[in-house]
């Protein structure tokens, strides 16, 4: 079958789904193929549990009788270009999200602020792979008048496949940091692949590039691009300057030289959420939203999901960052909280996952800055940790920290817990 045939029973069924425990009435199924499943198996069962269409992609699970049944040569790819098709037809522009940290928390700026003015589809929680792209694109409807589609890559080219799916109109890269190495290979290979979403940019005519202007990584590949520009330096499109991260982030935000300045009083943590936060600004402002409005939007906004939250236990403060750790995310969070005012500060930190090679260096990095802050309590956790030179408790597992820290009762202090999502950082939060 066609693409085009395809939309036309897609256009009557416009609700796609690829999980068979989870199907609606009237939606379509596609049968994709995990590690450990096959989704073909589950399409005669998820006809029966209310999709009107199945799209399988091996011949044994297709059946000559019955034509809701649809056999392609390959499910993903059918997803893909039929989300793409879709956001052709629609015209609908786009606005293209990636960067090694922050892309979920400034998609969800962005969207807090352009709705208050804008009709916008943006991605739900993290769904920013080549999964989560096209069925974030094929929830597109007239009504939309702007996308704000997140990107995530862990491989060279991972970026091209969904910006080709997703063909933004304007991007951002909200930074490029050391993540996923193992699978980028270097850090230039970080750079390389989140610079597929301004290669794209390049060639489109009238896309424009939001652009942190102090960024020099990001900078260096923006030529021949259409940029707007965020920063800290005076004259730029949005411009702006931290006042205050104690605990929470805020701060001073213009247009241009001569704009009025506009205080934000954020309920975020961390003072790298700045840039995600002017991102939000900046985007907003281009698209006509007012001042005012963004103000609104960005005060208001809540983290969830682990990220940046701060948790007020009886006893003690928690900065979760549990959600995912690498050598960058981790430097922010850590230079955060050696700033924030507090007498008492613990830090809990568990391994970053994925370096590759260079996994015992960049974690003995992150000791060495440790070295320099005069935390009052540091405890490591996970054999990455383990490895390096420290004159600080470590533990192997999490179950061992939990008995320290049930043991020593703290009180009073600002904890900082963080690590890559597999630690499983947040069960010392339920301990605390
Ligand atoms: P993922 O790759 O898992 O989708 P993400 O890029 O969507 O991650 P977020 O979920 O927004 O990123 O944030 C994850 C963590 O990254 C935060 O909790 C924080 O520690 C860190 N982080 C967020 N923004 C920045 C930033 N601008 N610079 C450095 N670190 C950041
Ligand atoms: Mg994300």
């Amino acid at each position: 079958m066609t693409i085009a045939a395809l939309y036309q029973i897609y256009l009557q069924y416009p609700v796609v789904t690829t999980d068979s425990r989870n199907c609606p009435d009237d939606s379509i199924f596609f049968a994709l193929k995990g590690d450990n499943f096959n989704g073909n198996s589950f399409a005669k069962k998820a006809l029966t549990e209310g999709c009107a269409y199945a799209v399988v992609d091996e011949a044994e699970y297709a059946d000559p009788d019955n034509n809701h049944i649809i056999l392609v040569d390959d499910c993903l790819k059918t997803l893909q270009q039929l989300a793409n098709y879709h956001r052709k037809k629609l015209g609908t522009k786009v606005i293209g999200i990636t960067g090694t940290n922050g892309k979920t928390t400034t998609k969800e700026l962005i969207a807090a602020v352009l709705s208050e003015v804008h009709n916008v589809l943006y991605t739900q929680g993290n769904l920013n792979n080549h999964i989560g792209v096209p069925i974030t694109l094929l929830k597109l409807r007239g009504h939309h008048d702007l996308a704000v589609i997140e990107m995530g890559a862990n491989h060279p080219g991972e970026i091209k496949t969904l910006v080709d799916i997703a063909e933004p109109d304007y991007g951002i890269i909200t930074n490029v940091g050391k993540a996923h190495l193992e699978g980028f290979g270097s850090f230039e290979g970080v750079i390389k692949t989140k610079g597929e979403l301004y290669d794209f940019l390049r060639q489109k005519e009238n896309s424009i590039v939001f652009i942190q202007n102090e960024n020099p990584f990001l900078m260096d590949i923006a030529e021949g691009l259409n940029l707007i520009n965020y920063g800290t330096t005076e004259n730029l499109y949005v411009n702006g300057k931290v006042t205050s991260c104690s605990p929470y982030l805020a701060f001073d935000w213009k247009a241009g030289k001569d704009g009025n300045i506009h205080h934000i009083q954020t309920k975020l943590i961390g003072e790298y959420n700045f840039d995600n936060a002017l991102a939000a600004v900046a985007i907003g402002r281009f698209f006509g939203v007012e001042p005012a409005k963004i103000d609104h939007a960005l005060t208001n906004y809540t983290p969830q999901n682990n990220r940046s939250q701060l948790k007020e236990t009886e006893d003690n403060k928690l900065i979760i960052d549990a959600y995912n750790a690498n050598p960058t995310s981790m430097m922010a969070a850590l230079k955060n909280f050696k700033k924030m005012e507090a007498k008492h500060k613990i830090v809990i930190l568990g391994d970053m996952k994925e370096l590759g090679d260079t996994s015992i260096e960049e974690h003995q990095k992150i000791v060495d800055f440790i070295d320099t802050c005069e935390f009052e309590k540091v405890i490591l956790v996970g054999d990455q940790f383990e490895q390096t030179t420290h004159s600080y408790d470590c533990f192997t597992n999490i179950s061992d920290v939990v008995k320290v820290i049930k043991d020593d009762k703290p009180k009073g202090c600002y904890i900082l817990i963080k690590g890559s999502n597999s630690m499983k950082m947040g069960q010392i939060v339920e301990d605390l």
